[in-house]
């Protein structure tokens, strides 16, 4: 096992990896670390269809103390834009911030977005939709007025207002003030209790418009527009990714990245999004090896002599241009 890299007790397989392909079984294989399932689960001709599902701020992006400095560094955004250029590789980052913001800060092509937890969502194709109603905003725009009066002067707050939802940013408070901070935004939720509820990340609070899709539902929406079998692997560092964890359970694997914060359930652990980049360059790598095209070799029965090649179909995204069903 790498430095950085741990993993958990995975269970007990049932069939031999060595004499036959586990491509598709939600389980990792025993002993075996990320980087190494991974390459097992896309070492075969027919492997599934893979997509990488990711959070934004703290598993592709460090936590930086001001929200509106994080980006995606070019790196990192050509080395996703590889592999979702792979056949039967996609990409999705699933953020709580809004889409928007969060278009500007990936500047990813090919990608899926699904911002405000899932509310909001671009495929590749361009296809967009919003899971929230616009009057809504307006029950969000009084509750950041009440905010505001309530939280003037707390230096370090930072409000933003995503539409359907207001995120408080208090990283940068100071530890004696949190306490207020937290207690003035549960004032406001229990104002406006029938129409928003509270979310808890890392240093923020969120007020959001009740019933609007978590991350969970996000991961689903897009399986469901994803080939059948796909496999998905999430990763994420916060609370609100355990909805995406739960979502793959049984499918595929949870990956959390950071240690901070312990999660019961996940698949496997990375120490960071240093560590994410490193295994992603080396699927990225291994992927490059495989023979261009990705043929199936199949041997008819009929003609045991005779073998013909039969393409396997793109199980990605659709491709530009293509609506998805919604
Ligand atoms: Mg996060």
């Amino acid at each position: 096992m790498r430095k950085g890299e741990s993993r958990k007790t995975p269970p007990r397989s049932t069939r031999s990896d060595a004499t036959a392909p586990w491509a598709g079984r939600p389980r990792p294989p025993r002993g075996g670390t990320l980087i190494e399932s991974l390459r097992r689960l896309t070492g075969w001709d027919d492997s599934p269809p893979l997509a990488l599902i990711f959070d934004f701020d703290g598993t592709l992006s460090p936590i930086v103390p001001r929200p509106k400095n994080a980006r995606l560094d070019l790196t990192l955004r050509r080395l996703l834009e590889r592999l979702a250029s792979r056949r039967k590789v996609s990409i999705a980052v699933v953020s709580g911030r809004s889409l928007a913001d969060l278009r500007l800060r990936t500047g990813l092509s090919g990608a899926a977005l699904f911002g405000n937890h899932g509310a909001e969502f671009r495929f590749p194709d361009g296809h967009e939709s919003r899971g929230f109603a616009r009057s809504g905003r307006e029950s969000i725009r009084r509750a950041e007025r009440a905010l505001s009066q309530k939280l003037a002067g707390c230096a370090g707050l930072e409000m933003e207002n995503k539409g359907p939802a207001l995120s408080i940013h208090y990283r940068r408070v100071r530890r004696m003030n949190r306490a207020a901070v937290r207690r003035e935004v549960d004032a406001v939720a229990r104002r406006y209790a029938g129409i928003v509820e509270t979310l808890r990340g890392k240093c923020v609070l969120e007020l959001r418009l009740r019933g609007l899709p978590d991350k969970g539902d996000a991961v689903r929406r897009l399986l469901r527009a994803l080939a059948p079998g796909t496999h998905p692997v999430y990763f994420g560092d916060d609370i609100t990714d355990r909805d995406a964890f739960r979502a793959v359970r049984g499918r595929g694997w949870s990956v959390q990245v950071g240690t901070g914060r312990g999660f019961r359930s996940v698949d496997f652990t990375l120490s960071g999004p240093r560590e994410l980049r490193r295994q992603l360059q080396q699927l990225s790598a291994f992927l490059a090896k495989r023979p261009p095209g990705g043929r199936r070799r199949v041997t008819k029965a009929t003609a045991p002599d005779q073998e013909i090649h039969v393409e396997s179909p793109d199980r990605g995204l659709p491709p530009p241009g293509r609506r998805t069903r919604d």
